[in-house]
C-alpha cells in the first residue's frame, strides 16, 4: 500500500491521502498537515508505515514546519489513528488531541488530552478551534482555521458520495445538527477525511444533510405500504449492496429508525433489531 500524492491544499495545508483499510468506496483516509509559523500538526493520521512516514517528513518540510507540535484525532475510528504510534515515536514531544468523549478509545500510551467544543489550539500564530460534529460517531470533532475559513471536517462528509452514520456509533439527529452547526461556519473549503477537498463553501454540508433527509423519506415511504423487517427494509433502501456491506447497510437504517421512533413517527414491533418496523 502506498501513500497518494501530497496536495497542497492551501498555503499551510497539505492533504496526504493514505491507504488504510476503511469503509468501500473509500481505500485512504486523507491525513491533513496544517502549519504556520513552523510549527506544524496532523490530523487524523490513518497510517504510519516507513514509507508512509518518509511522506510526512517530505510534506511536513515543504511546508517550512520545524517543530511538529501534535495529532487531533477527529474521532477514534480505526483508519483514522493507525500512524499515531509511529508519529509519536518521531516526534516524542507532541501531544495527542483526541474528543473527550472518545479518550477511553485511546491506547493509554498516546496519553491522549481531551479536546471538547469550543476549546482553541494554537498553531504558531493561528487560531484553531475545535468544534463539535457528532452523529458519525459519539464525540466527533472538526477543526476550524477561522483566518483560511477553512473547515477539517473527519468523517463529517465526505469529499464524493455520503458518509455512513450507523449504529452502535452513529445518531442521525444528532448528525444533522452537526451539518447545521458546520455549515453555519460558512467554510470556504471542506477537507474531508475521505475524497477530495471541496472548495464550493458548505455545498457538501447541505447536500449531506438534503442526502440524509431523502434516505428518511424513502424508508417512511417503504412502510407506507406496511410493516416491514430490517432485511425489507435494507432490499428497498439499498437494493444494489454488496453481502459484504449489508450489515453496515442495516446498521444506517437502524440509526434513521431509531431517529424516528424517538420521533414517535415509526414503531417497534417484534422483539429483535430485525423488527418489524411500522408508521406511527
Ligand atoms: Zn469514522
Amino acid at each position: 500500500m502506498s501513500a497518494l500524492e501530497p496536495e497542497a491544499v492551501v498555503e499551510g495545508v497539505v492533504r496526504l491521502p493514505l491507504a488504510t483499510t476503511t469503509l468501500p468506496p473509500f481505500r485512504h483516509t486523507n491525513a491533513y498537515l496544517l502549519a504556520a509559523d513552523g510549527v506544524g500538526l496532523v490530523v487524523d493520521p490513518g497510517a504510519g508505515e516507513d514509507h508512509v512516514l518518509g511522506a510526512f517528513d517530505a510534506a511536513l518540510d515543504s511546508l517550512g514546519v520545524r517543530l511538529v507540535k501534535g495529532i487531533v484525532l477527529t474521532h477514534t475510528h480505526r483508519d483514522h489513528v493507525g500512524g499515531v504510534d509511529t508519529l509519536q515515536q518521531r516526534y516524542p514531544d507532541l501531544t495527542v488531541w483526541a474528543p473527550a468523549g472518545e479518550l477511553a478509545r485511546c491506547e493509554p500510551r498516546w496519553r491522549a488530552v481531551g479536546l471538547r467544543h469550543g476549546r482553541r489550539l494554537m498553531l504558531g500564530s493561528a487560531v484553531l478551534t475545535a468544534i463539535g460534529t457528532p452523529g458519525h460517531s459519539l464525540d466527533h470533532l472538526s477543526l476550524w482555521w477561522s483566518q483560511l475559513r477553512l473547515l477539517v471536517a473527519g468523517d463529517l462528509v465526505a469529499g464524493e458520495g455520503s458518509m455512513w452514520v450507523g449504529l452502535p456509533d452513529g445518531d442521525v439527529a444528532v448528525y444533522l445538527d452537526s451539518l447545521a452547526r458546520a455549515a453555519a461556519l460558512d467554510p470556504l473549503l471542506v477537507a474531508p477525511a475521505h475524497g477530495p477537498v471541496r472548495r464550493d463553501g458548505a455545498a457538501v454540508l447541505h447536500t449531506a444533510r438534503a442526502h440524509r433527509l431523502q434516505r428518511e423519506a424513502e424508508l417512511l415511504t417503504t412502510l407506507r405500504d406496511g410493516p416491514a423487517s430490517l432485511p425489507r427494509l435494507r432490499e428497498a433502501l439499498y437494493p444494489e449492496v454488496p453481502e459484504a456491506t449489508r450489515d453496515f447497510a442495516e446498521r444506517s437504517i437502524l440509526a434513521h429508525l431509531l431517529k424516528l421512533m424517538r420521533e414517535r413517527r415509526v414503531a417497534h414491533l417484534g422483539d429483535g433489531p430485525d423488527g418489524p418496523y411500522a408508521l406511527v
